[in-house]
């Protein structure tokens, strides 16, 4: 790579991804005065958090979640909760049942708009020349002899000399394709390959309709299928229903061409004729996404929250903080919150 003086721009902190903990850290550190440009690999920012308004990614968040519902207050995001009311349905190989009252939805809310609205309005307070997209990172290397207390990231040809660099992604997707200077430490490299991305080879499928019509039958939305290719079934209207939609997750090894007939199918056979005849399908196939997914075959999901993700790495200037690292709600937008904060801390008490 070539890091001489003439291409290499100088910034505080650079921020690799505009997920949501990266918008976070960019946005508080901002407003703490530090100087921020934040890279993004897709030309979108969000990551996880996708589509409006039905969510393709996260929707709900919790009671007890206190960052996500105060971020959302403050970026004036109206909230709702999870539709609930009525009976969920049964579908197994001894056929389509109704099981009284709804055991399969917990109380959650969810926002208007989708949950992308939270990463939208906070990229719109950054501006758009604090965020570079279809910037996917290729390399951190430590500073040169000039400046031995920076990292260098090196993204399109282009070079950043920063104090701090967060690394706001899942850390199998860091060491996977970025090139990290060799004094990272052999462990923290092997933890990072083996965690696992949070939700990373789901997929999610949503069907739109007309009108709620299972809520005028009595019936909550949530399902269960042992029969496929929807294993799990929510309601994901909007408020007051409107627009009307079911959302369910399937496998990736269930993908294949005849997938939106064999769902028209299932839908049908578990609400009515009319959940045969969507208006639309959406299938989201988080498990190609190559800006979220990695194929590590790990399931160690003990690895969320290590203890060395929590110390920032190379004499405090490289920290770890997608929801993965989080020690409290990992794999959720409130985790994804709790690291960003915990990176913001780090940062802006490190003298100089
Ligand atoms: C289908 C699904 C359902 C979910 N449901 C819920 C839910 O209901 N409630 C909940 O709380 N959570 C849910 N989650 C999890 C939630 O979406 C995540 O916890 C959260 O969005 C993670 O945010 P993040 O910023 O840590 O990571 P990400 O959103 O993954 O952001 C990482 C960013 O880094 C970028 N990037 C990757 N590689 C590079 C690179 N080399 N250079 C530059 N940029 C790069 C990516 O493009 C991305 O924008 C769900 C996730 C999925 C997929």
């Amino acid at each position: 790579m070539n890091t001489s003086a003439a291409n290499v721009l100088s910034v505080d902190v650079v921020v690799i991804g505009a997920g949501i903990s990266g918008l976070a850290v960019a946005d508080s550190l901002i407003r703490a005065g530090v100087s921020v440009i934040v890279l993004e690999a897709r030309s979108r920012v969000g990551g996880r958090l996708l589509g409006s308004p039905l969510d393709l990614g996260a929707s709900w968040f919790w009671d007890g979640e206190s960052r996500v519902s105060a971020l959302a207050q403050r970026l004036g995001i109206a909230t709702y909760p999870q539709y609930r009311a009525g009976d969920a349905v049964i579908d197994d190989p001894a056929g389509v049942q109704i099981y009284p009252g709804n055991p399969i939805d917990g109380a959650a809310n969810r926002f208007v708009g989708g949950s992308s609205t939270l990463a939208q309005a906070l990229a719109a307070e950054l501006g758009p020349e604090k965020i570079l997209l279809e910037h996917p990172v290729e390399e951190i290397s430590l500073g040169s002899a000039e400046s031995p207390d920076h990292l260098h990231v090196f993204a399109c040809g282009q070079a950043w000399q920063a104090q701090h660099v967060v690394l706001a992604l899942p850390p199998a997707l860091a060491v996977q394709n970025i090139q990290m200077p060799a004094e990272l430490p052999e462990q923290l490299v092997s933890i990072a390959a083996h965690t696992p991305v949070w939700m990373g080879d789901s997929v999610k499928v949503v069907a739109t309709y007309a009108t709620p019509f299972w809520r005028e039958q009595g019936l909550a939305g949530a399902a269960m299928s042992r029969r496929g290719p929807l294993q799990e079934i929510h309601d994901m209207s909007g408020p007051d229903g409107n627009p009307a939609a079911l959302f369910g997750f399937t496998r990736s090894a269930r993908l294949h061409s005849g997938i939106d007939t064999e769902i028209r199918e299932q839908l049908g056979r578990m609400f009515g004729s009319f959940a045969a005849e969507p208006i639309s399908i959406t299938i989201q196939d988080w498990s190609a996404e190559k800006w979220t997914n990695v194929h590590s075959g790990s399931d160690n999901y003990g690895l969320f929250g290590h203890p060395m993700y929590r110390t920032p790495s190379l004499d405090g200037r490289l920290h770890w903080s997608s929801t993965e690292t989080a020690a409290n709600y990992a794999g959720h937008i409130e985790g994804a919150l709790e690291a960003a904060e915990r990176t913001v801390t780090a940062i802006t008490r490190m003298p100089n």
